[in-house]
């Protein structure tokens, strides 16, 4: 019997993750997704990139200091000020890690750094030694590794773990590897670079040519002991690769790989589901472990199969990926703890007070509809975190609408203790001229990009979901609202939006381009 090799998780939904377009996070709904990261096991959490923004910052400061039982990792380019303020933001971390990466390919550096071998090899170096002189655990990435010529990465990577690197992360930024090729890499370093049993080496693949989760495995299948990863693949362009995905992999063919990771695979689908609530980033019906059909056997001849041998047709169990058999239904005669119960299911960590609340929406809502399913709980939940921030609220509305005539809208908002109301008649449509009242109001004016009605569970009094996509000066925000009368869940939607807007200050492009990051 070979002895399985236990991989390591390292989960980058909050820093790579949050960098697809529309996919920016308040610091309430990031410490809610670190906590489930935390229950499901992840290793480490790639919290974000404290010097990018004041807001990157307080994130990664407030996970460092309240969340346990994973270590907390910080981004930082290689230079002081950046490695400086990243230890800021982890020094109260139960364990904390330092992450610091530079760019090593030829045309990375020719046209990004105009530095020459020698010149990034320092300045790794003097990176990864600031980096150890403020903690014992350090990564140091060379960015668009997987393009960089193979002598001068080994070469960098050995002065890298000479300066106390303990993590050396091998990046395929931008998606361009394929799986035989990232084992060669992985391979090489192991060959060639002497010092390489002093570190883990670890694997960061894009999604571009969908090959992400294959040159994962197949980097671990060469050597590699770390994945990065994050929940649904979401991250720069086509993603990254997804844990779900790859960490299945791992467990479904463990006979032929021999690697095992920390992952509790049954909170898979409650944490996928946690992360798309809180993104707006839905996860594709077809895709692998936790999109809808994936344990789906539509064919006759697979439901007569699966009915006298499950796995005739199935790899995995529904239940072993956190898919319920039953959509538990609670009601209104449903008490604090079976609610409670519900809410732990579903992967949320909430206080008592913030239960309490809760119970009081449910209770409403119950009173509402007749059955309140798992989706509608998750709904009432993710609204409450968005909220805790929100600059402007709705006091209330009227709205007219007919067949051939102009609408009517009187809408009142709500900033702190001021009220601010428009009446509008114009507008080419009632959702139209309710969003132009608030855009008037606000005085933050946006280009809707997407517009989206859905039903959050079955039947006709079901709560409507709606997201909106909006543009506002070349950024993209996107904003979700929930109700069971669709046109309040459309005016939340877009006014959540609006709000992301005025906390960001309105600003105009983040402090770091997109184009220096891992
Ligand atoms: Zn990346």
């Amino acid at each position: 019997m070979t002895q399985s090799r236990r991989i390591t998780i390292f989960d980058t939904t909050l820093r790579d993750g949050e960098q697809s377009p529309g996919a920016s996070m308040n610091i309430a709904e990031k410490l809610e997704i670190a906590q489930a990261l935390v229950a499901l096991g992840v290793d480490i959490i790639e919290a974000g990139f404290p010097i990018a923004s004041q807001g990157d910052f307080e994130a990664v400061r407030q996970i460092a200091e309240s969340v346990r039982g994973s270590t907390i990792c910080g981004l930082a380019r290689c230079n002081d000020q950046d490695i400086d303020r990243a230890w800021e933001a982890l020094r109260h971390a139960e364990r904390s890690r330092i992450h610091v990466f530079l760019a090593t390919s030829a045309i990375h550096r020719e046209f990004k750094l105009k530095m020459g071998k020698q010149e990034i090899i320092e300045r790794a170096v003097a990176g990864v030694r600031r980096a150890a002189g403020h903690c014992p655990d350090v990564e140091f990435s060379p960015e668009d590794a997987a393009r960089t010529e193979p002598d001068f990465l080994c070469e960098v990577v050995e002065a890298a773990i000479n300066a106390g690197a303990t993590t050396v992360n091998i990046p395929d930024t931008v998606g361009y590897a394929t799986p035989a090729h990232m084992g060669r890499v992985i391979r090489t370093l192991r060959e060639r670079v002497p010092n390489i049993d002093r570190a883990v080496i670890s694997i960061h693949c894009h999604n571009d040519l969908g090959l992400a989760v294959a040159n994962s495995l197949s980097a671990v299948e060469d050597g590699a002991g770390q994945i990065e990863c994050t929940i649904n693949g979401i991250g720069e362009r086509a993603g990254n690769c997804s844990l779900e995905e790859v960490v299945m992999a791992i467990r479904t063919r463990e006979d032929y790989y021999h690697f095992t990771t920390g992952i509790a695979t049954q909170r898979l689908v409650p944490t996928s589901r946690l992360v798309s609530n809180i993104t707006g980033i839905q996860v594709q019906r077809n895709k692998a472990i936790v999109g809808r059909n994936a344990f789906a056997h539509e064919a006759g001849i697979h439901q007569d199969g699966m009915l006298k041998e499950r796995s005739t047709y199935e790899i995995m169990r529904p239940e072993d990926v956190g898919l319920a058999q039953t959509d538990l239904v609670l009601g209104k005669h449903s008490g604090r703890a079976a609610l409670g119960d519900r809410v732990k299911a579903l992967g949320y960590t909430l206080s008592a007070e913030q239960l309490q609340t809760l119970f009081v929406q449910f209770k409403a809502l119950a009173d509402k509809k007749k059955e309140v399913y798992d989706a509608d709980i998750a709904a009432l939940i993710d609204e409450e975190i968005r909220e805790t921030d929100e600059m402007w609220s709705i006091s209330r509305y009227t709205l007219s609408a007919a067949t051939g005539a102009v609408p009517k809208v009187t809408l009142s908002l709500k900033r702190g203790d001021e009220e601010a109301t428009r009446e509008l008649s114009t507008g080419d449509g009632p959702f139209d001229s309710l969003f132009l009242a608030i855009e008037q109001i606000t005085g933050i004016e946006v280009v809707c990009k997407d517009f989206r009605v859905h039903s959050v569970t079955v039947g006709k009094d079901a709560q409507a979901e709606v997201t909106v996509e909006v543009a506002h000066r070349g950024q993209v925000f996107r904003g979700r609202g929930v109700s069971t009368d669709s046109i309040e869940a459309s005016a939340k939607a877009f006014l959540n939006a609006i709000n992301r807007v005025a906390a960001a200050g309105g600003k105009a492009a983040p402090k770091v381009s997109p184009y220096e990051r891992a």
